[in-house]
């Protein structure tokens, strides 16, 4: 059987690749000349057992990211309660009512009929208001002269955000923590994180605690930290290959 051997194994593995995301991090801030905030971490654990999990939970991890309902509801329930779990992918408005139960935070919100699901589905937990970041697309290329092949990267046209980013600030049981984007594939993440810069600048001018900035993953992680990223959302270099697309 597998059992304890490779449990111990697998627990070596995450905790020397946890530490050497971390390492890159600190170096990418120093990079940076510390003229960037120190980011956090959330460890993308999507199409990864619960055992993963409590594996990085027992190395200190607090904040974890799924990106699909049920796949986070039912290792949110198996594990320790003090995990916070981030929403990162799109989101079914009918999936809010079990999201909202247990996410701390959503930060794929692309549509205003997404914020009222959410908004309706916290106030029937009682717990305090559910944490949003409203995910921009960067992409200025029209939807044709986008590389094929792969799907949507998600978010919302910079056209709409005012309106989302008013019906967010508007609903009660949602508090607007900042913006979150995917760099866009073939284009410099450089240039597309600087323009999410931008954007979260002007988000601040609207509300100034505002200033989460989720950006960054796996592969552009050092560009994300320069420029100002506050949320990492890393899930290969911590945990591996994933099985599947996604
Ligand atoms: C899967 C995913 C990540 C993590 O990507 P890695 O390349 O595995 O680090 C980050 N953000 C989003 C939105 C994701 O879906």
């Amino acid at each position: 059987m597998m059992g304890e051997q490779y449990e111990a194994s697998r627990k070596d593995e995450i905790k020397t690749n946890l530490s050497n995301v971390q390492r890159r991090i600190d170096k990418a801030v120093e990079d940076a000349g510390s003229k960037v905030p120190q980011p956090e971490l959330i460890v993308v654990t999507k199409f990864h057992p619960a055992s993963d999990v409590q594996a990085l939970y027992d190395l200190g991890v607090r904040d974890v990211g799924e990106n699909r309902d049920p796949e986070g509801r039912k290792k949110a329930a198996e594990l320790p309660d003090d995990l916070r779990w981030h929403f990162i992918g799109q989101l079914q408005t009918n999936k809010a009512k079990f999201v909202a139960r247990y996410a701390d935070a959503v930060h794929s919100l692309d549509r205003v009929r997404l914020v009222h699901a959410l908004d309706q589905a916290r106030a029937n937990t009682g717990l305090e208001p559910l944490k949003v970041l409203v995910q921009v697309d960067l992409d200025p290329r029209p939807e044709q002269e986008r590389p094929s092949g792969i799907g949507p990267r998600g978010g919302v046209a910079e056209t709409q955000l005012h309106e989302l980013v008013d019906a967010a600030m508007d609903a009660e049981h949602l508090e607007l923590k900042g913006v979150m984007a995917v760099a866009p594939l073939g284009l410099d993440p450089t240039e597309s994180f600087e323009r999410l810069k931008q954007i979260s600048q002007q988000f601040r001018e609207r509300k100034q605690d505002a200033d989460w900035v989720s950006a960054g993953m796996s592969g552009d992680l050092e560009q994300a930290v320069a420029a100002s990223a506050t949320h990492l959302r890393i899930g290969t270099d911590v945990l591996g290959q994933r099985g599947s697309v996604n």
